[in-house]
């Protein structure tokens, strides 16, 4: 009798005993299942020759932390995917945006090739003298606004007196241009002139019968074309008449700057000056661009203050210095 005696808790500890195993080799299973199912994902996408993978740009993004926006490589925000670069990449003294007034000096990069605009005279505009130059930007942007000039009025006026400048240069202006102590609201010191740019010029409109007189808004039916369509090549009127206080310089008609589009046009219609469009540009971000139309073309354009540069992966884009430490970045939709 006594060895058919079971006693009530062995025969319960060896219930529990099965229960727990069929729990661990379930367990097991499920992650051998697991196991094989990522060893095989893994494996295919690193064995599969039929899909190209991006290469790994991550080293781009790490050179430095961004401090004027989220850390991300890929954003959706407004439908342009976007690329960050370190600034590093770019000049803040290059590009069509570039500020210099009485305030902030400028030293043309010397990476920046200007062209000579007698070696390569255009048809369509005439030189005061022989050592007009300007950067290649600028150059192209005034053969395409001269070339319309006179395709629709048969004939263009416009004269370049005055491109580039060097600092020595500015200086023989200056000293030759300040009589009296009213000359210096119309002229920079040598340093802060927007001639020093190569993207600025003064002109003079030439008649065929040689004649020519300063350009001024209204002068004449072809100087009113030019007034409504510099801003369609790129071009400013870089010191309009009412903007003295911000810019330094009394209204001067004739000086005009090369900015590229679509800034030219913004500035343009909104009645503002250089200075004040970089302002205003600060409050636009890739996330949030400022958009404008120009013609039936689409632009987005942000500022970027960080450490980063955000341009776009795909759209065509051009990015600017604001010879303040900042960059501007233009992407046509
Ligand atoms: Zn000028």
């Amino acid at each position: 009798m006594s060895n058919n005696f079971k006693p009530a808790y062995r025969k319960k500890k060896i219930v529990m005993s099965t229960s727990v195993k069929v729990i661990i080799i379930l367990l097991a299973v499920l992650v051998v299942t697991l196991l094989a199912f990522l060893i095989k994902v893994t494996f295919s996408k690193a064995l599969d020759p039929n899909i190209v993978y991006p290469p790994d740009d991550t080293e781009e993004f790490s050179a430095a932390p961004h401090t004027d926006a989220p850390a991300v490589t890929d954003e959706e925000d407004p439908g342009i995917k976007i690329r960050a670069v370190d600034k590093s990449k770019f000049d803040t003294k290059t590009g069509s945006l570039v500020l210099v007034n009485k305030d902030t000096a400028y030293t043309l990069p010397k990476t920046e090739q200007l062209v000579n605009l007698y070696d390569a005279l255009h048809e369509n505009f005439t030189l005061a003298t022989i050592s007009e130059s300007l950067t290649r930007d600028a150059y192209d942007a005034l053969c395409k606004m001269c070339n319309a000039y006179a395709e629709r009025t048969g004939y263009c006026p416009l004269m370049v007196t005055s491109g580039y400048r060097d600092e020595e240069q500015q200086k023989e202006f200056y000293d030759n241009y300040v009589v009296n102590e009213s000359d210096k609201a119309y002229v920079e010191l040598p340093r802060y002139s927007d001639h020093h740019t190569g993207l600025a010029f003064d002109m003079k409109l030439y008649e065929k019968d040689g004649s020519s007189y300063s350009y001024g808004r209204y002068a004449t039916e072809r100087a009113s074309w030019l007034v409504e369509n510099h801003k369609y090549y790129g071009f400013i009127m870089r010191y309009p008449a009412n903007k003295g206080a911000v810019t330094g310089i009394e209204g001067e008609s004739n000086h005009f700057r090369y900015v590229g589009v679509p800034h030219s046009v913004f500035i343009e219609e909104n009645n503002i000056c250089l200075e004040e469009y970089l302002t205003f540009i600060k409050n636009y971000t890739y996330t949030e661009p400022l958009k404008i139309t120009v013609n039936n073309d689409d632009y987005c354009v942000w500022y970027c203050g960080g450490n980063s540069v955000y341009i776009p992966k795909e759209e065509e884009y051009t990015v600017s210095g604001d010879n303040l430490g900042g960059y501007i970045v233009a992407v046509k939709l």
